[in-house]
């Protein structure tokens, strides 16, 4: 059986593990692999390499931090079918859905490649008499970075290439369910010249987890994941002095108005619900249509629905499997509830014709009508194949629906009108708005994050808020000799 264990230091841990996990290959459901899972002991070895190679990694030169990062992108560019695999092996989703993963992840490390740009401080010669000021910003130290099963790339990219950049050491904790890719990259890395100790891996529980949260040597956390953990990082890490930003789960509507395209929304519906099952924060999981556009969108979304091909990832098929059975069965229990509750199951993704292992964790597309506000299948996260319809009279209806959920994700408007589209990005609460864009993931250079319970913590992920988190501010008052600003003056410093 294949051992996939921490990397401390530049290198594989090889002591023993006393606990371990499975990792499923979802599309067989056969165990591939045992994962190791970190003691509070093995937390402090990392922690403490990381802290070594952060003292002489922080004055490392910009010149060098910027040649180490663009060798790490040219491996990484390089080596995007090996982590797209490894993705898809241990996640289901599909293998170009993988590559795009990677991709994604990939501009946030062309994006720290311009470090040297994104650290200039501000610099005012003879702010007072003989004196300048001025601001730098330095690193913070280790970094822990928590990431959730179904970004096993792109959420730790969202995060290490800038916090390396910024002169930081990072750790990071993936999640247990597809642990291979971090210890790919943390290769990578070693490739590119990295010195040992600035990229680490443990993998773990919430033994793991506890432990970074409680080691006083970290400095920051950024963690992803569902929002009742989310909301328990931030409140212990913070509470321990340190700085967090924890993004969270997520509900996101796309509201038609009546003068959409509606093959244009169906195309996007069918996209944004079902790609990588579903299995997205970003996912469209509420179509909120505004009547009379119901019925003849249902219909369109239908006929896609019914040409989706579900099976294992690495071959030639539309969505992938759920990544464990528990998960599959907490979806399916989902739509059990909706059915109960009074929802229309328009298409039942339920015993699905599949192309993959007997034993895989499947699910097909699903598609409820008539569901309203109060069902457990709209105010609850699902994270799965399952799309909801909720017909409202109007864009002020739409909008008060959106703007009440407890989620604020993401959200989009597909219309024709720019007067009604530019009024949803001023009036609706949520923080990434597309406009006749169904996924609306910020590119590198802008920041990617939520409102409400999709996130905790004042600081959005990568763009200049990454650099921001991953750097400390400081600011210099200088006077350089001159004997005659010599004197005393017990008054507070003012400009002259
Ligand atoms: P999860 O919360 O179960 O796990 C996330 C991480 O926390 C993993 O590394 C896991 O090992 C760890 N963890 C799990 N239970 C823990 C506990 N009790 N104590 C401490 N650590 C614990 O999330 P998941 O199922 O891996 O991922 C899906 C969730 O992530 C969804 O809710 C999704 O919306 C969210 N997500 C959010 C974003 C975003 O940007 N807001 C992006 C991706 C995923």
């Amino acid at each position: 059986m294949k051992r996939i264990t921490h990397y401390i230091d530049g290198k594989s841990y090889t002591g023993a593990s006393e606990r371990t996990g499975d990792v499923y290959n979802p599309a067989s459901g056969v165990v591939v692999a045992q994962v190791d899972f970190a003691s509070a002991q093995v937390v402090d070895e990392a922690v403490r390499s990381a802290k070594r190679a952060f003292l002489e990694w922080r004055v490392s030169t910009l010149a060098k931090r910027t040649q180490t990062l663009f060798a790490f992108r040219e491996i990484l560019n390089s080596r995007k079918e090996e982590l797209a695999h490894a993705i898809t092996e241990e996640h289901g989703k599909v293998f170009s859905d993988a590559i795009g993963e990677v991709t994604r992840g990939l501009e946030v490390v062309e994006f720290a490649c311009g470090i040297p740009h994104l650290l200039k401080g501000g610099y005012s010669e003879s702010a007072s008499t003989g004196i300048d000021v001025y601001s730098i910003r330095q690193p913070l130290g280790v970094c822990a970075i928590i990431s959730p099963f179904n970004f096993p790339a792109m959420v730790p990219m969202w995060f290490f290439p800038i916090a390396i950049a910024a002169g930081n050491s990072v750790i990071i904790k993936p999640s247990e369910k597809d642990p291979s890719p971090a210890n790919l990259l943390a290769h990578y890395w070693k490739e590119a010249g990295l010195p040992d100790g600035v990229f680490n891996v443990l993998h773990g529980d919430k033994v793991a987890v506890d432990s970074l949260l409680e080691h006083p040597e970290i400095s920051s956390l950024s963690f992803v994941g569902s929002t009742p953990i989310a909301q328990y990082i931030y409140e212990k890490g913070t509470k321990s002095g340190k700085r967090v930003q924890a993004l969270g789960g997520a509900k996101n509507h796309m509201l038609i108005l009546p003068d959409a395209d509606l093959d244009l929304a169906a195309d996007a519906a069918v996209n944004a619900g079902f790609g990588s099952a579903g299995e997205r924060c970003m996912a469209i999981s509420v179509l909120v249509a505004v009547e009379p556009v119901a019925d003849r969108l249902i219909t369109k979304i239908e006929d896609r629905m019914a040409k989706l091909r579900t099976g294992d990832g690495s071959t030639d098929v539309d969505m992938g499997p759920l990544v464990t059975a528990v998960h599959r069965d907490k979806v399916a229990a989902y739509i059990e509830a909706g059915v109960k509750e009074g929802a229309t199951l328009v298409v039942d993704g339920r015993n699905p014709a599949v192309s993959g292992g007997e034993a895989g964790f499947w699910l097909g597309p699903t598609l409820f009508d008539h569901v309203t506000p109060e069902m457990t299948i709209y105010q609850d996260e699902i994270f799965g194949p399952v799309l909801s319809v909720i017909r409202v009279k109007s864009y002020d209806e739409g909008l008060a629906l959106i703007n009440s959920h407890k989620y604020g994700n993401g959200t989009a408007i597909f219309t024709h009108d720019g007067g009604a589209a530019r009024r949803f990005q001023n009036e609706v609460q949520v923080g990434m708005i597309g406009i006749n864009v169904p996924i609306p993931v910020p590119t590198a250079y802008y920041s990617f994050g939520g409102w409400k319970n999709s996130l905790f913590g004042d600081t959005h992920a990568h763009g200049t808020e990454g650099v921001h988190f991953f750097t400390r501010g400081k600011v210099v008052t200088s006077r350089w000799l001159d004997p005659s600003h010599g004197g005393i003056n017990l008054g507070f410093p003012q400009n002259r």
